[in-house]
């Protein structure tokens, strides 16, 4: 039986409700079966800045997504040599589930960016785009292939990785922000502040 299998990349860095709740939408409004969450290796649009350990991102994913049967962690990207590649990804997971129908869930920013990823033909043959919007966003761009992309609104678009990596250097609460487990893993390991692990 075919089954429909959402794959949620990113940085993770921390992992964060936002990331959670555009899974949770996109699940249920395309009937998926399963969330994979598939944290970057060395994350090449990022390289400016300097990116906590996979290890951590990966355990505090699987914190986050412990408590839900549909949501699981892949390794695929953080196992890989060099930097990440979306393309990468699809054409591994999909190496892995051959008959399975994978629907790629990324942020309209990155989404705004898509034109510019190398390999775009391989990555809309393994899998179906779906874009997380605030609501009352229209896509700009329209030289995507046709019905390859879906745009899917979710609500707490506003959190943020990088508010939640500042919150916690000036002392500030990422209670409610991120999960519980997650407040206490960035805590137990140090991470976000100045004098960092
Ligand atoms: P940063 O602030 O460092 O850019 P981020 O919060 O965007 O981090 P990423 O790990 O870069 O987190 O995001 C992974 C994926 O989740 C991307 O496709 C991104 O667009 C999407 N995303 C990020 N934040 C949200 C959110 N609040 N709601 C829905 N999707 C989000
Ligand atoms: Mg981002």
């Amino acid at each position: 039986m075919q089954r429909k299998i959402g794959v949620m990349g990113g940085t993770f860095d921390p992992v964060h409700h936002g990331h959670l709740v555009a899974a949770s939408e996109v699940a249920d409004r395309f009937a998926l079966d399963e969330v994979i969450f598939v944290p970057t290796g060395q994350p090449w649009q990022k390289s400016s800045r300097e990116v906590s350990p996979a290890e951590d991102r990966y355990l505090m994913t699987v914190v986050a997504t412990a408590s839900n049967p549909r949501f699981s962690v892949s390794r695929v990207d953080i196992d890989r040599a060099g930097p990440t590649y979306t393309a990468d990804t699809l054409a591994d997971l999909h190496a892995a589930m051959p008959d399975d129908q994978l629907f790629f869930i990324t942020g309209a920013d990155a989404l705004q960016a898509i034109l510019s990823w190398k390999r775009l033909d391989e990555m809309f043959r393994h899998a179906h785009f779906v874009g997380v919007t605030r609501p009352g966003y229209e896509l700009e761009d329209d030289h995507l292939p046709d019905g390859a992309v879906s745009l899917v609104e979710v609500p707490a678009m506003a959190i943020s990785s990088s508010d939640c990596r500042e919150r916690v250097a000036a002392g500030h609460p990422v209670w409610y922000l991120v999960p519980d487990g997650v407040v206490q893993y960035i805590s137990k390991r140090n991470l976000y502040r100045e004098t960092g692990p």
